[in-house]
């Protein structure tokens, strides 16, 4: 008989391994295999030593690919050969806590179908208990305090685990061996119910029952959840949700909403497979969800809106309380107007005083604010348009070692890191418009820096000087390298597929600043190895008033008028109406002058002036309002007809094509006059601005087309230029997991910065 050579092995793995049932599944594999030898965490992977004979190790090495946990994600693995030490048992090792923090950080997972099944079984010892959580779901991101991800490192270091809790935690066979945040009523978090002024009216299960009842009664309720607090109240009551928009000074903007169960969605709102496939997922996000003919949901929950934004329940705390309500309730962000969500219950006692009725909250804290992330479906595969709890972090391979810090944009503001040849992304941070979010922005970079044991070489932000972002990028003394915002969008969705080369990007939003001095935001830039090309733009026109024209669509529409008929522009015409005479007369000066009205070539600004002309918008409540209703407008109407635009060539081959939209512009009041409906002008100015793209893709002649940008966010207008792009010859691409918006930027900036780093 042939006797195999004991061989020994070193296996380093990189990836998303901490957190998932990683070292568990490897000691379960291991000891099936008859092989000896250690597992261990360190900060950056999963290291395992393992020995026996080759065939075996050759065995164990297959399946551990083809086996690993659902949540594991490995990018690498190194395998070096040792020397044989005779060992008898495979043991799961003491986490290493020296070496270089660059692991990978799970996001937080809803609660999974087994875990569910015990809070609900009144014989299991974790019966109705609202922190139930396993190695396959559960709080991840929100817990962590730094690397390696050990309970040790996480806020349930304050909650000594129980006799049962340990044993479970130590039982390599235990489907919660090794969960960090493993607990129960015994030793784990509970619940109370704080009135307004922080006196306790009940804890525990009776907490959670009495906050049911608030919300019965139509009660605004503060419920701390995963990554931060939610505010609740019935949607079916119109009265009790308008209460909440006038507490939280929110007039319009949608409210989300959570549902007991995903055959109470299908009542209220139309699901596809992959819909409901995303609401049932471990990210479990709010999906844009098409609202159907009639539902008990209160109208002010989404004025004006075919969508509605769903979530199901995602922590046990959830399941229970909507479990006991059996009606859907809002679940809007915990915070007024645009601050930032809160995390903590005594801070939230302060800031959402005269909001909330009542507070259902626990004593787990949370680490970082973490928002619902949102979703929507776009040309078959959903595409994420707020990055937060449950994605966040999102972590990925570059080939660099250089240690950047990207502070992103100014709206919808993300922040990113780059080290030992990773790319990290923050969560969503919100808008840096206020000194809350200014405070939140400062800790996620000061969070970052602490988790990775990162400090940059230099900061990466974008070209305009008066971003927040920016001024904070100056504040840190580093080397500072800017990046025009719209190759900053391209980098990012070029980074999402992997594009090297040559291409044409087509990046429209609201509006960045260009290297010029003027407001891009309409652009058409080639792409090469190092450095871009403005191609094309739109024409460019007058916003009087500058950033005011963000909230007044009727602005935008009087400079694009007035680009086009000079003072013609102020005759009678629908989108003037909007403005008094004293206005016109500031707005005529401003215009003649250009003082206070700056140029922009602006896509978003265009959809602003259309949904103004069809008399839609005048005044947006919510960034994007008015292009929201042009695409609303839309619903329904299958057409392929488009109105007339003009591209002009500009004296040298160098200087970018000017997109005229006069022609358009000048058919659309056309049909206005002739009382064509307003939808049907809609969905062909939707079918224009896809015919543009394909005729300026024909002049470049690149084949990849890269579509980003704010605009794209628009699904009547993805979804058609890709179709139309495709048919053309062309190959598009288009976001999925990194928003198209200004919460991509920080991705783009890094890699811009290495490109940019690269020439010299
Ligand atoms: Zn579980
Ligand atoms: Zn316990
Ligand atoms: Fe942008």
């Amino acid at each position: 008989m042939r006797v195999e050579p004991i061989e020994r092995r070193r296996i380093q793995l990189r990836g998303l391994l901490q957190g998932v049932g990683f070292r568990p599944f490897v000691f379960r594999l291991a000891t099936d295999l008859g092989l000896s030898g250690a597992v261990w965490n360190r900060p950056e992977g999963v290291t395992i030593e393992i020995e026996g004979v080759r065939p075996n190790l050759e065995t164990f090495l297959l399946r551990i690919e083809r086996e690993r946990p659902v949540h594991a994600v490995i990018d690498r693995i190194d395998n070096t050969p040792l020397e044989p030490i005779g060992e008898e048992r495979f043991e799961i090792r003491e986490s290493d806590h020296g070496g270089a923090r660059e692991a990978s950080i799970l996001p937080d997972l809803a609660t999974c179908a087994d875990c569910l099944r015990e809070i609900f079984d009144p014989d299991d010892r974790r019966y109705r208990y609202p922190f139930t959580n396993c190695t396959h779901c559960g709080p991840r991101f929100s817990m962590i305090e730094s690397l390696p991800y050990d309970r040790i490192n996480t806020t349930m270091r304050e909650f000594p685990l129980c006799e049962e809790c340990r044993n479970e935690y130590e039982n390599p066979s235990d489907r919660r061996f090794h969960a960090e945040p493993n607990a129960c009523p015994a030793c784990g978090p509970h619940l109370e119910l704080w009135e307004p002024d922080g006196a306790l009216r009940a804890s525990h299960d009776e907490a959670l029952l009495a906050a049911a009842d608030a919300l019965r009664q139509g009660k605004i309720v503060a419920v701390k959840g995963l990554g931060g607090f939610h505010l609740m109240v019935d949607a079916r009551n119109e009265e009790a949700v308008q209460r909440l928009r006038q507490r939280k000074i929110r007039e319009a903007k949608p409210f989300a909403l959570m549902f007991p169960t995903p055959a109470s969605v299908g009542t209220v709102c139309r699901l596809s497979e992959l819909e409901s496939h995303l609401l049932l997922s471990p990210e479990s996000p709010i999906v844009l969800l098409k609202k159907s003919a009639s539902s008990a949901i209160a109208l002010s929950v989404a004025p004006d809106n075919p969508y509605l934004g769903v979530l199901l329940p995602y922590t046990p705390l959830h399941h229970l309380l909507m479990a006991e309500l059996g009606f859907p309730v809002v679940a809007t962000s915990g915070n007024r107007s645009e601050e930032p969500i809160c995390t903590d219950e005594n801070d939230a006692l302060r800031r959402l005083a005269g909001i909330a009725d009542l507070f259902l909250i626990h004593n787990r804290p949370i680490v970082r604010p973490l928002d619902d992330s949102v979703v929507r479906v776009i040309a078959v595969r959903p595409l994420i348009l707020r990055r937060a709890r449950g994605y966040a972090p999102l972590s990925f391979q570059i080939e660099t070692n250089r240690s950047l810090l990207a502070v992103g944009g100014h709206l919808k503001n993300t922040v990113a890191i780059s080290a030992g040849g990773r790319i990290t992304l923050s969560q969503h941070l919100g808008d840096l418009e206020n000194a809350e979010t200014d405070q939140t922005f400062r800790q996620a970079i000061a969070d970052l820096k602490k988790l990775y044991h990162h400090s940059p070489d230099a900061v990466v932000c974008d070209l305009h000087p008066d971003y927040r972002s920016t001024q904070f990028a100056r504040e840190t003394g580093l080397p500072l390298c800017p990046v025009q915002h719209h190759y900053a969008h391209l980098l990012s969705c070029m980074a999402e597929h992997r594009l090297e080369g040559a291409l044409l990007g087509i990046a429209w939003d609201g509006s960045g600043l260009g290297p010029d001095g003027t407001l891009w935001g309409g652009e058409f830039l080639k792409i090469d190895e190092r450095s871009f090309q403005r191609v094309a733009h739109f024409r460019t026109f007058r916003l009087p008033g500058g950033e005011r024209a963000m909230r007044e669509p009727r602005r935008s529409a009087l400079g694009l008028l007035y680009e086009t008929f000079g003072d013609r522009a102020f005759e009678g015409r629908a989108a003037l109406s909007a403005f008094n005479a004293e206005e016109r007369r500031i707005l005529k000066k401003m215009l003649e002058t250009g003082l206070n009205a700056p140029l922009t070539s602006s896509a978003g600004r265009l959809f602003d002036a259309v949904a103004s002309l069809l008399g839609l918008k005048q005044t947006s409540r919510f960034e994007g309002e008015a292009a929201m209703a042009l695409e609303f407008a839309c619903e329904g109407i299958e057409t392929e007809e488009a109105y007339p635009f003009r591209i002009l060539e500009r004296g040298t081959p160098k200087s970018p094509l000017i997109i005229d939209w006069a022609p358009l512009i000048e058919a659309i009041l056309g049909e206005l006059e002739q009382s064509r409906p307003i939808g049907e002008i809609a969905a062909f100015f939707h079918n224009t601005l896809s015919e543009i793209m394909v005729s300026v893709a024909r002049r470049i002649g690149e084949e990849k087309v890269v579509l980003t940008g704010g605009c794209f966010q628009n699904k009547v207008l993805t979804e058609r230029a890709m179709m139309r792009l495709s048919a053309e010859g062309f190959q598009p691409y288009r976001h999925q997991q990194i928003p198209p918006n200004d919460g991509g930027l920080a991705v783009g900036q890094i890699l811009a910065a290495l490109r940019i780093n690269q020439e010299k």
